[in-house]
């Protein structure tokens, strides 16, 4: 007895044997119970998924003189003719048939009446390998079918079938087949054989079938071949899977940033002969795996590995960050993509690695943004840089800014750290002689040693006319009173410090006070950007508010900020003929 593929063995021979294509066969049977069948058919979906045995299925039931729920009896003198096989279903695979020829045979043997049944079916598989002049005598056929005549074209890629072809076909969408579809009938089949099997094994198959039956089935041959009974080693074998427990070193080891393991382990594994774009995948699968265990409830049902597998899993996954597996996981996805591209993948693989285990080699793209702007800034404007106290002089409507009398100095330039941050040794003018360090740093420290003369300030301006109303606003804000506030504002900044970023953008800010409103500048687009985004605006708003500044304002220097009721009145003045619809 020749030996059958259990995919061919098996082969459903009803429609209630389908796996899953509930949708299709509901459609079918139906046409076949009210004898209202049509002459042309698409069946589409991906490999493995039971067009073509739906489509001899079909064929024999549209044959068969009594249906038995739209199904071949398998009793009747035709059923019985066709199961022998017949000139009646003609199965053509487009694959290795791709002549002209073939159709054109076709269209001269369909005229032809069937033998045994009242219909001649023609099942076309992989119909979008044909060529144009294939599909257009196929066209031929399909636009004056004899009333004997049935075509079922199936087809992996509907979108290579002409439109001409498709305007003339019932079109069915077959699905891919859910893991628990296929590991109940895989544990059926292997009933049927009598082999024995462990849960893990057929689940493991199951997903390696990824959703074809017709793939699970050969794979579960390769694996039955393997041992006496279906284990899950031998079907880790058979399916060329890495060693689970190595792939979860790694993993581990590379989550964890222990560099030194996680390189090794790799060495290990591919030493064994394992391809990088294997072992690539076998990371990519596991860290999945990872994320469903580390944020789904019934992760362990929906990940169906065998027990000691899913507590390795379970084990990284309560161990690691999230927003490590995360990085990790896109970090891999796009070595994964570029693999094809690089010469040597190895190396695109340990550099992933590496930079899973050294985020701070990925630099924060708003941080970085930050430095290279204050750079910038300080290279270009340094000879021509207007001083804050001069630039608010020159413009005429503002009060002068008195000078202070508390002792403290207003910058005269740039504010002092920034000095201390670009010359090598310690700044000239520099409050501290603190060597060089980072520009937040040297702004904690300036804060620390600044006084608090503007709390005084208002003190004195509030009680020395002592019968004016208390609401009354102080005369003149000055470069102190400005100072001071900025300085009260950093410091409750930095102890809120939820953000880092934030907090370094604040310290380059230049303030002066305008009438009542502390105006803060910047000399960067870049840096007004990152102040303008919603957290930040809302926690710069946050914290002022909590040392009492609530009338402020945040631009670009050199800019002012126009009320929009000033500036409907300008735009008045200057279209007066146009009519000006506020929304
Ligand atoms: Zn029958």
């Amino acid at each position: 007895m020749p030996h059958l593929s259990l995919y061919r063995k098996f082969r459903p021979e009803t429609f209630g044997e389908i796996v899953r294509q509930e949708h299709v066969v509901r459609i079918l049977t139906s046409q076949i119970e009210k004898n209202a069948v049509g002459h042309a058919y698409l069946f589409t979906g991906p490999r493995g998924t039971g067009k073509t045995s739906i489509a001899r299925i079909f064929a024999r039931a549209v044959n068969c003189e009594k249906p038995v729920n739209g199904s071949p009896c398998g009793a009747c003198p035709t059923c019985r003719a066709l199961s022998e096989g017949s000139l009646d279903i003609t199965e053509i695979d487009a694959a290795s048939n791709n002549g002209v020829n073939e159709m054109r045979d076709l269209r001269e043997k369909v005229q032809y009446p069937p033998v045994s049944g009242k219909y001649k079916v023609y099942i076309v598989d992989e119909v979008h390998m044909l060529t144009d002049s294939a599909f257009n005598a196929l066209l031929k056929t399909l636009e004056e079918p004899p009333a004997h005549a049935i075509f079922i074209l199936a087809t992996t890629e509907p979108q290579k079938i002409p439109a001409t072809i498709l305007s003339r076909c019932m079109r069915l969408d077959f699905k891919l087949i859910p893991v628990e579809d296929l590991e109940k009938h895989l544990k059926s089949v292997l009933e049927r054989i009598g082999k024995e099997y462990e849960e893990e094994a057929v689940a493991a198959i199951a997903r390696a079938g990824a959703g074809s039956d017709r793939d699970m089935l050969s794979i579960a041959e390769a694996c039955i071949v393997y041992s006496e009974k279906l284990t899950y080693g031998a079907a880790c074998a058979v399916l060329g899977a890495a060693d689970f427990h190595e792939t979860v070193k790694l993993v581990r080891a590379m989550l964890s940033l222990d560099m030194p393991t996680a390189f090794s382990v790799c060495e290990g594994i591919l030493a064994e002969g394992k391809s990088v774009g294997v072992l690539l995948k076998d990371i990519l699968d596991l860290l999945s795996q990872v994320t469903v265990a580390k944020t789904c409830k019934n992760a362990e049902k929906l990940l169906s590995l065998p027990k000691e597998l899913y507590a390795s899993v379970k084990e990284i996954a309560d161990g690691a960050d999230g927003r490590t597996v995360l990085r990790a996981t896109e970090i891999f996805i796009k070595t994964e993509n570029e693999l094809r591209f690089v010469s040597s993948p190895r190396i695109s693989l340990e550099a992933a690695l590496m930079r899973v285990a050294y985020p701070e080699a990925d630099a924060d793209v708003e941080a970085l943004l930050v430095r290279v702007n204050a750079l910038e800034a300080k290279l270009g404007s340094l000879p021509q840089s207007l001083p804050a106290s001069r630039a608010q002089a020159e413009r005429p409507a503002e009060p002068q800014p008195a000078p202070s009398d508390d002792g403290y100095e207003f910058p005269t330039e740039e504010p002092v750290f920034e000095e201390a941050y670009f010359s090598d040794g310690p700044a000239a003018g520099a409050k501290n002689e603190a060597p060089k360090q980072p520009a937040a740093e040297e702004v904690r420290q300036k804060m620390d040693t600044m006084s608090e003369p503007p709390v005084q300030k208002t003190q004195t301006a509030a009680q020395s006319p002592a019968d004016e109303p208390a609401t009354k606003p102080a005369q003149t804000k000055s470069a102190g009173d400005a100072e001071g506030a900025y300085a009260r504002f950093m410091r409750a900044l930095r102890t809120t410090a939820k953000n880092g970023v934030l907090f370094t953008v604040c310290s380059d800010l230049l303030v002066h006070y305008e009438g009542e409103r502390l105006v803060f500048e910047t000399e960067s687009k870049t840096i007004l950007g990152i102040l303008e985004k919603d957290a930040n605006k809302r926690t710069m708003a946050e914290v002022l508010g909590s040392v009492g500044v609530t009338d402020y304002e945040v631009r670009c220097r050199g800019e002012v900020k126009k009320n929009p009721r000033d500036a409907l009145e300008e735009l008045k003045q200057n279209f007066k003929d146009y009519p000006i619809d506020i929304k």
